[in-house]
């Protein structure tokens, strides 16, 4: 119960909870800590009970500070919310002794009336408030309850401890989020993932009528604190969803930031045990959660990526029914041409100046379908976070270099929206200072301009220049071997003949192919073969295929491996053996097992790799286990799938395999597993066509690289997006799109010339070799 009534026999303070002090009206200021504080005065005036705009019950009186009132300011105004106003307004009587804490300090815009504080206090039962309302003996027609409890003191559960159906109090780090967006109806809703120490992970759909009710989370690794959310149990596994009285606090995750809750909500309560909370979750997601670094800058943009970018909105304009356009900007100049989406002037909302001064840095955002609603209500000026930008690069038909795009697509996948910013976001203030910055560079060109000071403008242009050439003079590779070559002219290679080595410095002007996965191939060194990189298909044919065969139960549990044989629940009641490898005739942990399997699909195989060290597909024969056909991986490690050539291999019967088991050191080497049984194994390779010209002319030159030229290994590349986009981002710094060969960098190669004779001709090829691309490339 948050209204207390307390008979008065002696000394208030007698009866209020131990940790509660009083605080003295002229100490109080709006910022400080008044979680165990409290004001006690006499209730001089009260307003009726009114209701506020959206319901919410309202009661406003006047408190008198009676132990002081001789000092200059004694009395202040006390603003009550919700029930607790219902409450109040019920059983306050004029003269009574009222008492309250968990209050929140609103300092008043206007000047203070006579001898009336400058700030107000606000409370409500949602912001834990309590009032104690001491009656005079006989005045009071409540009731003869004269209890006395602590304020509510908040219990959070850790979210391993969810019970179905509850509502509960809870703390939790933010692991993925929806920003808010317009759900079916009216209704805001946002989703939010968290995770706490337990390691328990809590999905929480959250709605409201009204935008600022939902969490101001901003980034992955904010912390939030959930008042009064329902837990619900589906499908095994427990969800949050908004209940009445929901509310909430984001907090910066960022260890050592200070701990200010954003929220909207007048009243509030945080203690200090919980500023500890936060801090400790803080330091718990630093090492557990993997927060994304800062937010892309526009100048660090790249085609065919997604990315969170923190802006301000400069211009907006409506384009149809399903799209909207933001332009916005953040100080930094987006490296690629950019679209401009063509729309009538009369439609561009925003300052016309400040847009055409801004052209060269302002992109282009369009944004659809959910998110058109959101966009067109963005005040000009606001700070935005945009998540999950998507970077198109396109050409259109009258122009002969591509430009990039960005969208925003529809639906809300991969926490898809907008966000607006507060300018007390840290990020903000960052951009603001930011913005001020570029603006104040422009103002100076302008003043030195003006001022006809020729010299040092030119001066400044001058070194602008010689630096840029300096930065086009550094080549972007790096030569590993043959430093004493020097440079040869093209012109002078194509006229030489083959085969020689030469030390070229010269501009990539295109490559082949487009596409980075098309360039991984699989290579034989003993045939010198290539081939393409059999696709899942494939293997889930062969797969398929030998599922028909039955395992060999004579051909189970030998003296190197212990077998396992289940039927699956499904239909089709499929039967999986799988034989676990023992080294040194132990089993081993999962991550150092070689496992063999017979009948497993390629879902559970690819599960099983990720688990198990190696797994290798197998079937049953007569008398032994042997290796599918050669089309499939013939074994897995981890993300990467090894395959034998088909030429060159003799297969050999799998019991050859107990050989290495036996061994004590054995590491389980692709290389190894190979050659004992008869497989050539087929080497993953980037193959590249590079158009290199100079001055002089122009070659077209092979790259054949497995890992030195990149740095990435080729094996690894066809599964790992990170690597993806580490290459795609290299091949972008090698050859820039949308630019013209005088400003693409230089690169220093070795490349040998070779002879390939065929019946008709002699022709002459170049490689490139010993070169790799420099460390502050990528
Ligand atoms: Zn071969």
């Amino acid at each position: 119960m948050p209204v207390q009534l307390l008979k008065i026999k002696g000394e208030s303070e007698t009866l209020l909870p131990s940790h509660l002090q009083k605080e003295n009206l002229q100490d109080l200021q709006e910022g400080c800590d008044h979680t165990n504080k409290y004001i006690q005065g006499i209730v001089t005036l009260s307003y009726p009970l009114t209701k506020l705009g959206d319901g919410t019950d309202f009661f406003k009186i006047v408190l008198q500070d009676s132990d002081n009132l001789s000092s200059k300011i004694n009395s202040i105004n006390v603003l009550i919310y919700g029930k607790m106003a219902e409450e109040c307004a019920r059983i306050t009587r004029h003269g009574e002794t009222f008492i309250v804490a968990g209050f929140k300090v609103i300092k008043l815009p206007t000047a203070k009336e006579d001898g009336r504080h400058g700030c107000h206090l606000e409370v409500s039962e949602e912001a834990g408030s309590t009032i104690y309302i001491c009656t005079k003996p006989g005045t009071t027609a409540a009731s003869e309850t004269a209890s006395v409890s602590v304020a509510p003191k908040y219990v959070y559960t850790p979210l391993n401890h969810l019970k179905d159906g509850t509502i509960v109090n809870l703390y939790g780090v933010v692991k993925f989020f929806k920003p808010p967006y317009i759900s079916k109806g009216t209704d805001y809703c946002s989703v939010v993932t968290l995770v706490d120490p337990s390691d328990v992970k809590l999905t929480c759909s959250l709605f409201s009528g009204n935008l600022d009710a939902l969490p101001k989370i901003y980034k992955v690794g904010d912390i939030v604190r959930f008042h009064r959310i329902k837990i619900r149990e589906y499908n095994g596994q427990m969800q949050g969803i908004t209940s009445g009285g929901f509310a909430s606090l984001t907090f910066d995750g960022t260890v050592g930031a200070p701990v200010v809750p954003r929220t909207s909500s007048k009243v509030y309560t945080f203690m200090d045990e919980e500023q500890k909370t936060v801090e400790e979750l803080r330091i718990w997601a630093a090492s557990n959660i993997s927060i994304s670094g800062p937010a892309a800058k526009l100048s660090g943009v790249q085609p065919m990526q997604f990315f969170d970018l923190t802006c301000q909105l400069v211009g907006k304009a409506k384009v149809d029914g399903s799209s909207f356009l933001l332009k916005v900007w953040d100080g930094t100049r987006c490296p690629y041409p950019t679209w401009k989406v063509p729309v009538e002037a009369k439609d561009l909302e925003g300052d016309k100046v400040l847009l055409h001064q801004l052209r060269d840095l302002v992109v282009d955002i369009l944004v659809y379908d959910n998110h058109v609603q959101l966009a067109e209500s963005l005040k000009i000026g606001s700070f935005l976070r945009i998540y999950s930008i998507h970077t198109k690069q396109a050409s259109a038909d009258n122009e002969d270099v591509s430009h990039i795009e960005f969208h925003l697509h529809g639906g809300t996948c991969y926490g898809r929206g907008i966000g607006a910013l507060p300018e007390s976001n840290p990020d903000v203030k960052e951009l603001k200072a930011f913005l001020e910055s570029v603006h104040l560079a422009d103002s100076q060109n302008m003043e030195s301009m003006c001022s006809m000071d020729m010299d040092s403008t030119f001066g400044n242009v001058t070194d602008l220049e010689l630096h840029l050439q300096r930065c086009q003079q550094l080549s972007v590779t790096v030569l590993t071997d043959h430093q004493d070559l020097t440079n040869t002219e093209l012109k002078t290679i194509i006229n030489s003949t083959a085969p020689q080595q030469y030390r070229i410095r010269a501009k990539l002007r295109a490559y082949k192919p487009q596409k980075l996965h098309q360039s991984v191939k699989l290579h034989c060194s003993r045939c010198n073969s290539l081939q393409e990189v059999p696709d899942r298909d494939d293997f889930d044919f062969i797969l398929r295929g030998s599922a028909g065969t039955a395992s060999n139960p004579e051909l189970h549990n030998t003296s190197w491996y212990e077998s396992v044989t289940w039927t699956t629940q499904d239909q089709k009641q499929r039967e999986i053996t799988i034989h676990f490898v023992k080294r040194d005739e132990m089993l081993q942990n999962p991550e150092d097992t070689l496992l063999m399997i017979e009948g497993g699909t390629l879902k559970e195989i690819w599960k099983l790799s990720r688990r198990f060290k190696c797994v290798i597909p197998v079937r049953s024969t007569e008398d032994d286990l042997e290796l599918l056909d050669l089309s499939a991986p013939f074994l897995l490690q981890g993300n990467v799938k090894y395959y034998g050539c088909k030429q060159c291999s003799t297969p050999k019967p799998v019991k050859n395999l107990s050989s290495l088991a036996a061994e004590q050191q054995t590491s389980w080497e692709p290389t190894e597993i190979a050659q004992v049984l008869g497989i050539e194994l087929l080497q993953y390779v980037f193959i590249m066509k590079f158009t290199l010209v100079d001055e002089t002319g122009a070659i077209n030159a092979y790259l054949f690289d497995y890992e030195k030229f990149f740095q990435i290994p080729a094996s690894e590349i066809l599964t790992n997006n990170f690597l993806q986009q580490k290459m795609q981002m290299t091949m972008n710094t090698l050859c820039p799109p949308g630019r013209k060969l005088g400003d693409l960098p230089w690169l220093e190669c070795f490349i040998r010339s070779y002879n390939v004779r065929d019946a008709m001709k002699n022709q002459v090829y170049y490689q490139i070799f010993d070169t790799t691309v420099a460390e502050d490339v990528v």
